[in-house]
């Protein structure tokens, strides 16, 4: 063990943040935990994880759980690869291992949705392994202790190299979430609080007092901006609502259908156009709802939303993967996208189109 790794040790040991997985020798909760942080915040992550491990306790639980059912679990969280590739990676752990979460990282890195993060993470945290966890937090610290001069992702193996040496096999799980804590709670993004780092005696950028220059930023990229229409479709008093694809973004949530709008194209033409691709039916539409600003990770979105009347067709799944009629009450039930949530406190109990 070096000097630096007994300094992360000592710091992890008094200063460690309290969470409700850690301290848990079981595999399968790690690996949840480490699944749901991944682009999200601890303090985000707790209920939802609580709420998980109460309905589904077991990889066996997950593994004979419905994909709503992991979505709705997972709402709100977004990325929601994760929920349904951890669902699959849990069926194939009941299939091929027993229902015991492999305990050796080329078994469990064949894993669906498993990648280099949550190897590293689960089976050095649950198992001992000693393989570095590199997170965009950790890539920030160590490039001010190393002082690295161009982005961090463009020194991923300098940056695995310094880990390596310092990892150790007494402790590795320790060492990662030491990393981990350290980065996120003292060698923060904008003001590090260089005076109660344990390993300032370590830091390149501290002693040579350029701690404003790492890590060296990308270039940002504009994120692009869509405008979006849909339908709140009623049939008497039912909504029709559709499912996306599994294999894009946002796949598997339920949704209002609808899309992009094209150049030249008004809302409501945009409605009918899409209801048409997508499912294969004619609407006509009414009332104006309301329009949704929301932005996501990589796009932003301004979302018109209208009533509107079924009229002909018997709905299919061409550009979906299912669709169905719901009472209003039900919409609750399944996992929607947030801008189609920001609609919900809109839609009356009965169709507008009863009166
Ligand atoms: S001394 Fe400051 S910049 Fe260097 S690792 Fe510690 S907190 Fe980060």
């Amino acid at each position: 063990m070096t000097d630096f790794s007994t300094a992360i040790l000592n710091w992890y040991n008094h200063e460690k943040t309290s969470m409700p997985w850690r301290d848990e020798p079981d595999p399968y909760r790690i690996w949840l935990s480490e699944v749901m942080l991944q682009q999200t915040q601890i303090q985000t992550v707790i209920p939802y994880y609580l709420k998980w491990i109460k309905t589904l306790p077991t990889v066996k639980d997950t593994a004979e759980s419905s994909e709503d059912v992991v979505l709705k679990l997972w709402e709100g969280l977004g990325y929601y690869a994760r929920a349904r590739n951890f669902r699959l990676a849990c069926q194939m752990i009941t299939e091929n291992f027993d229902g015991i979460v492999p305990s050796d990282p080329i078994q469990f890195k064949q894993l669906k949705g498993v990648g280099d993060y949550i190897t590293a993470a689960v089976q050095s945290i649950a198992f001992g392994h000693p393989l570095p966890v590199i997170d965009g937090n950790v890539r920030r610290i160590t490039s001010r202790l190393l002082s690295l001069p161009h982005p961090p992702d463009q020194h991923n193996e300098e940056i695995m190299d310094f880990l390596t040496l310092h990892i150790g096999d007494t402790q590795p799980g320790d060492f990662n979430q030491g990393m981990m804590d350290l980065a996120r709670d003292v060698c923060k993004p904008k003001v590090p609080l260089c005076t109660q780092c344990p390993v300032s005696c370590y830091c390149s950028a501290f002693s040579d007092q350029t701690i404003h220059r790492y890590p060296v930023k990308k270039e940002k990229k504009i994120r692009p901006h869509f405008r979006v229409a849909v339908g709140v479709i009623w049939k008497d008093s039912h909504i029709l609502v559709s499912k996306r694809k599994s294999n894009g973004l946002l796949g598997g949530l339920w949704e209002f259908p609808g899309g992009k709008i094209q150049n030249g194209e008004s809302s409501p033409e945009c409605i009918q156009r899409e209801t048409l691709e997508e499912l294969g039916i004619h609407v006509t539409v009414g009332d104006f709802i309301k329009t949704i600003q929301h932005a996501y990770t990589h796009f932003s979105i301004s979302m018109d939303s209208y009533h509107c009347r079924f009229q002909t067709g018997e709905p299919k799944s061409i550009g979906c993967s299912d669709w169905m009629w719901i009472k209003r009450d039900e919409l609750v039930s399944l996992a929607f996208p947030k801008a189609n949530h920001k609609i919900f406190d809109k839609i009356p109990e009965v169709s507008p189109f009863e009166n």
